[in-house]
């Protein structure tokens, strides 16, 4: 693979991909060990040494997240919670009908963006995620497309 870093030139370069995925195995790997470190009595070495390891690892994973498709469920609760929330502490007008309308307005606005986004504009980003490498020595993020040379 002669693929290079834009930055530093390294070619210590790794898939988004496969980052994201070693850093969700060394968390569980990681957690297992702490375990052991404790009945071993070096309760405290042990326990600092692999949250240190821990930390690393999921920062790491966590810039390596894919994007995420939108939610409907979860902001359709939480507008939902909010409605009720404004109704019953809310100042006396905001339980009207008209409080009413823009909840719902509010509802069906974000399903239409919820359902454009993922129809429209997650697909390239996911795709772009697809070819994003990392580069270990600076840390560096970038998306390396495959080109036929
Ligand atoms: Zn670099």
């Amino acid at each position: 693979m002669d693929y290079v870093c834009p930055a530093c030139k390294s070619e210590n370069i790794q898939r988004l991909s496969v980052i994201y995925e070693a850093g969700l195995s060394e968390i569980n790997t990681t957690s297992s060990t702490s375990g052991i470190g404790g009945s071993c009595g070096s309760f405290g070495g042990g326990v600092a040494s692999t949250s240190t390891t821990g930390i690393s690892q999921t920062a790491a994973s966590q810039r390596a997240t894919p994007p995420e498709k939108q939610s409907y469920l979860k902001p359709l609760l939480a507008i939902y919670i909010l409605h009720i929330v404004a109704q019953v502490f809310g100042p006396k007008f905001w339980g009207g009908h008209l409080f009413t309308y823009a909840w719902m307005a509010v509802s069906v606005l974000w399903v239409c963006f919820a359902f454009q986004y993922n129809k429209k504009t997650w697909p390239p980003l996911k795709a772009a995620w697809d070819d994003s490498y990392m580069c270990n020595r600076c840390n560096k993020i970038f998306v390396l497309i495959p080109t036929a040379t």
